[in-house]
């Protein structure tokens, strides 16, 4: 008799809320469900590069006028017993998504997530990665970068546990996935992802393309000498830039002139004694008028003004000149 009670109310309970006469949870309205974070809300493309290697291709300006967008660019490479990702956005949300993408495109598991570099856009979405159990890699000072100068806007720092020294080769099955570094842009943690077979290049912020760089965190020589070796060691590479449309060598050559053009403009403030105050009003050329991210400008010329005009370019008074930015570009 018991049971039957208790199933008659069981039944009824599950009428009334089935009908809508009661909520056992309340209900979610409007204003607190959070609308679903999709590709097209994330102001994102997703691009097919090669066999199984798939860019997400950022559409924003900087600063971004939606939180909810990418920044930068993802990777997604495909082997054949499992996935790497590259470089999981700015939020754990947007992490999300890429790992909810690279579901719709294979049912095989992800193996690695790898950070191109420490820059917030690049690494605030690692707690996505970390919620799946899955190992994140990144290079040289990246964890201490990230738990230092991360943690100021970002309170879940999830800095990688793998960290890469020197080259690494990563199998993906039969699939080969060659990770290097280089310098230049964010002082020692800057490395590239290789998809050796798809000769596909996932460069990260060594690469912007369409868009002003930012130099601010990095060395402008150094990073003219990797652009020079990249051009030599990926002739034939697509290259999936850090911010920007996908490219190739004529890219890597069009980032190697910005920053010989901005060389060049320092040589002549040098040359011709001008002040700091005055260069750094320079206006941004003609040629790079159509370029997103215009608000970088100001300082790559005080970056170049310091590191070129003036000659401080040691790691130390990068580091002083960076901590004097304002927030909101301090690291992209
Ligand atoms: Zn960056």
């Amino acid at each position: 008799m018991k049971q039957l009670q208790q199933w008659v109310l069981g039944l009824l309970l599950v009428t009334l809320t089935a009908v809508g006469l009661i909520t056992l949870q309340p209900r979610a309205t409007a204003q607190d469900t959070p609308a679903p974070v999709t590709l097209e809300s994330a102001g994102l493309t997703l691009e097919e590069l090669g066999e199984g290697v798939y860019g997400l291709i950022a559409s924003v300006d900087f600063p971004p006028t939606d939180p909810g967008m990418a920044i930068c660019n993802g990777g997604i490479v495909i082997g054949s017993d499992g996935v790497l990702v590259v470089d999981p956005f700015q939020t754990e949300a947007l992490g999300d998504l890429l790992f909810e993408t690279v579901a719709t495109l294979t049912d095989l598991p992800v193996k690695y997530v790898v950070n191109t570099h420490y820059h917030a856009d690049h690494t605030g979405g690692n707690p996505a990665a970390a919620s799946r159990q899955l190992p994140i890699l990144g290079r040289g000072p990246i964890r201490e970068f990230m738990l230092s100068r991360n943690s100021e806007s970002d309170s879940n720092i999830t800095p990688p546990e793998v960290i890469i020294n020197g080259s690494w080769d990563l199998w993906l099955g039969e699939r080969q996935v060659q990770i290097r570094e280089f310098e230049g842009h964010s002082s020692g943690t800057d490395l590239v992802v290789y998809v050796l077979d798809a000769k596909v290049l996932i460069a990260g912020d060594l690469v912007f393309q369409e868009r002003i760089p930012f130099v601010s965190d990095g060395n402008i020589r150094d990073w003219q000498a990797t652009m020079a070796s990249l051009i030599v060691d990926y002739p034939a590479a697509l290259v999936l830039p850090g911010h920007g449309p996908v490219t190739d060598v004529a890219g890597l050559e069009r980032l190697k002139t910005y920053l010989a053009d901005l060389v060049a403009l320092a040589e002549g403030w040098k040359a011709a004694g001008t002040p700091q105050e005055e260069a750094i009003a320079t206006p941004v050329p003609e040629k790079y008028s159509s370029y997103l991210f215009q608000a970088l400008y100001p300082g790559n010329l005080e970056a170049a003004y310091n590191q070129i005009t003036l000659g401080q370019d040691d790691a130390a008074s990068i580091q002083q000149y960076l901590a004097t930015q304002p927030e909101a570009v301090k690291a992209l």
